[in-house]
């Protein structure tokens, strides 16, 4: 009974999806959905939703979707499923799924799943989250393009109920790695409807009083806009009749998101936007694109320099269209967008129209695009490049170029033959010697031009990229790959020390390196970042002792907390063995301060506290030395250097006034290379602990006249 009565359901339900898709389905595909509904109604029985519907609307809408966006079976099949196994109290296995269903579906619905199953370890930052969240998107996008359409339905419908979600911070969340990260891909893909969809949705969670005034002002002269628009595309439309031409003319208005946006970018008004409405007009092929064109023209004086050829150069997630502002007879400035069908279906829809007109996406942009995203998640998973590079790239404007062969590269507005060469190849990029544009050579800054012809110049003894070449780069990228092969120029000594720091305590604790790197704490710590990148971090002090130590007992150590108390200057900041106020020497060849692991070397002058990786202790007597421990509520002031690396030797003073502002105290600074640009300097400074210094050392290492920072003895 109860079977008939979801089988009833589901038929009704594919009977929904054909009048919201248009078209119909084969009996086959048919019979696939409504055993999906079928399945998916079981699994998610009895569960509910923030809302406090039945989980299974959940599923439903997202089939709705996809179906609206024209997916096929398969991809609604999967969208129903999608939450089946996550989401089911073990009810339904992915096994299950591959069985009933098959490998492409199983497919799919697991890449969601993997997509989805983001929960990391409580503590982890945001920043890493994300990271994580654009990897396993990249992988399964890899695998299947519409395990992403899916996603991007799930995510929409998420955003369209967010406003059931009680935890306010959960909801911010959601919002920022929507506008961030879902939005961003849904306009790669060029899937216009779900990218403003997505961003409204989000602004409105996350800038709720800009949202509500906005679309306040929007109403408020919606009447006059709307006669306007009407106005406008009637005259149009009868100007393209005279001619003979048939056309399909819309009035498009912009949606708040991007309204803002624009707002915020030129630093204007409300007001002083003047382009919210479009108009549109859909025609049958190309060639009249271009005669409704002139047609416009001839109507309405154009603006110069603001017509777009967007056919005979396609943006690179593929939109194409004739763009054109015109002044109109109000001497209000009117943007009209011209197009045939296929644009239009391809501009709303992007990659998924495709799928449409049941073709492969081997659209030539589009396989530039997917080229790309595959070596960006290589950059981010070797560690080239942070995810923070990406999202600027994301959001910037674009030029194309071409190579010598003709093929088509998209780089962000203002880039320079530097980033070209590293958007071939990093090896390239690192050897460049030159660039030729249109078969002349040109400087190093010269801006790329839509539709140059570039040929980079190699030259495969050169030592390496230069300084400078970071102020000319554009590209977050580049910019990254460069700062990263300094890195690793100078970065052989950290690794070495950091390892040294961890085998010491490794030895205190009676195991070797490779037992420690094992614990769970260490391990978890380690998550993301090769061994290198670890032993790097220990190294310059950004993993502390104290971090170390918290990460292998798994207890809060707890120095932080009480550490302005101060007790007495008098006392003694170290314990040694057992013994408390007692008095120290601070060994000047290794110059510890406080949260470094410490020993205590006793002689007859008293006690010396050493780092414990100080090379002087080689030769000293096992017997002499002592377990010393920092008494953290003391407060002491230690002296610290700091090897520094600055682009311009003018730029010292700026780099001493910088330590200044962060209320460490500045003792002395000493150039090293006096005539040599890099500079290398050697900082004193006198700071309270390990953790005011790795702050500083941070902070300095984003100052935009500093190249690399690492902690050295005096
Ligand atoms: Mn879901």
């Amino acid at each position: 009974m109860e079977r008939l009565k979801i089988q009833r359901e589901a038929e009704e339900f594919v009977d929904e999806l054909v009048s919201i898709k248009g078209h119909g389905f084969l009996q086959k595909e048919r019979d696939l959905i409504s055993k999906a509904y079928v399945v998916a109604s079981k699994a998610h029985e009895g569960m509910i939703r923030f809302s406090g519907e039945p989980f299974i609307n959940h599923p439903k809408e997202v089939a709705r979707i996809l179906a609206s966006l024209g997916m096929d079976a398969v991809t609604i099949t999967a969208g129903l499923l999608h939450d089946v196994v996550e989401d089911s109290e073990g009810k339904v296995t992915l096994d299950d799924i591959i069985k009933i269903f098959g490998r492409e579906i199983a497919r799919i619905v697991d890449g969601v799943t993997k997509v989805s199953s983001i929960n990391p370890p409580v503590g982890m930052s945001d920043m890493k989250r994300k990271i994580e969240t654009i990897q396993k998107m990249f992988l399964a996008m890899a695998e299947d393009m519409r395990v992403i359409f899916v996603k991007l339905a799930d995510r929409l419908h998420n955003m369209r109920t967010i406003q059931y979600v009680r935890d306010e911070g959960k909801k911010r969340y959601k919002a920022l790695e929507t506008l961030e990260i879902y939005a961003p891909i849904a306009h790669k893909l060029g899937i216009h409807s779900i990218k403003s969809e997505l961003e409204d949705l989000a602004f409105k969670v996350l800038y709720p009083e800009e949202y509500y005034m906005l679309k306040r002002l929007v109403a408020e002269k919606k009447k006059e806009r709307e006669a306007r628009t009407k106005e406008y595309m009637d005259i149009l439309k009868a100007a393209l009749e005279e001619h003979g031409i048939e056309a399909k003319i819309e009035g498009r208005y912009k949606h708040y998101y991007s309204i803002w946006r624009k707002m915020k970018e030129r630093g204007k008004r409300f007001e002083e936007i003047f382009d919210l409405i479009a108009v549109r007009a859909i025609v049958k092929d190309v060639p009249t694109c271009y005669s409704v064109l002139g047609i416009v023209h001839s109507i309405w004086p154009p603006l110069p320099g603001r017509i777009k050829d967007y056919i005979a150069a396609p943006k690179s997630n593929g939109y194409k269209s004739l763009h054109t502002t015109v002044i109109t007879q109000y001497g209000e400035p009117l943007e009209i967008q011209i197009r045939d069908e296929r644009m239009h279906v391809e501009a709303e829809y992007g990659l998924i129209a495709h799928w449409i007109y049941k073709e492969k996406p081997d659209l030539k942009s589009a396989q530039e695009w997917f080229e790309r995203l595959l070596e960006w998640r290589k950059e981010i998973s070797q560690g080239i490049v942070g995810i923070d590079d990406i999202k600027k790239e994301l959001q910037m404007d674009e030029v194309f170029v071409f190579t010598p062969k003709g093929e088509i590269k998209h780089l962000p507005k203002g880039a320079t033959p530097i980033d070209f060469a590293y958007t071939i190849h990093t090896e390239i990029g690192h050897h460049f010697a030159g660039a030729k544009v249109n078969g002349k050579m040109v400087p190093i800054d010269y801006q790329l031009q839509n539709g140059d012809v570039v040929e980079i110049i190699v030259n495969r003894n050169s030592p390496g990229p230069s300084l400078d070449w970071l102020k000319y780069a554009k590209s977050p990228r580049t910019k990254a790959k460069i700062r990263r092969f300094f890195k690793e120029k100078f970065g052989g000594e950290l690794v070495e020390r950091g390892k040294d720091i961890l085998r010491k305590i490794s030895k205190k604790l009676g195991k070797s390196l490779e037992e420690i790197l094992e614990i769970d704490g260490l391990k978890r710590m380690r998550e993301g970042l090769s061994d290198r990148e670890f032993f790097m971090k220990i190294g310059e002090g950004t993993i502390t002792f104290q971090d170390l130590l918290e990460a292998i007992t798994g207890e809060k150590t707890q120095t932080k907390r009480k550490r302005r108390r101060k007790i007495s200057t008098s006392s003694s900041p170290v314990v040694v063995g057992n013994l408390k106020n007692i008095e120290v020497h601070i060994a000047k060849c290794c110059n510890p301060i406080m949260g470094d692991p410490i020993v205590g070397v006793v002689s007859r002058r008293g006690i010396t506290i050493h780092r414990i990786n100080c090379k002087n202790l080689k030769g000293i007597d096992e017997d002499r030395i002592f377990d010393a421990q920092w008494v953290t509520d003391v407060v002491g002031s230690f002296d610290a250097f700091l090897r520094i690396v600055v682009v311009k030797k003018s730029d010292i003073g700026n780099l001493i006034n910088h330590i200044g502002d962060h209320g460490v105290d500045f003792v002395s600074a000493k150039i090293l290379t006096p005539n040599r640009e890099p500079t290398v300097v050697r900082v004193h400074v006198k700071v309270r602990d390990t953790e005011e210094l790795s702050i500083l050392m941070s902070n300095l290492k984003n100052h935009k006249c500093v190249m690399s920072v690492e902690r050295v003895v005096g």
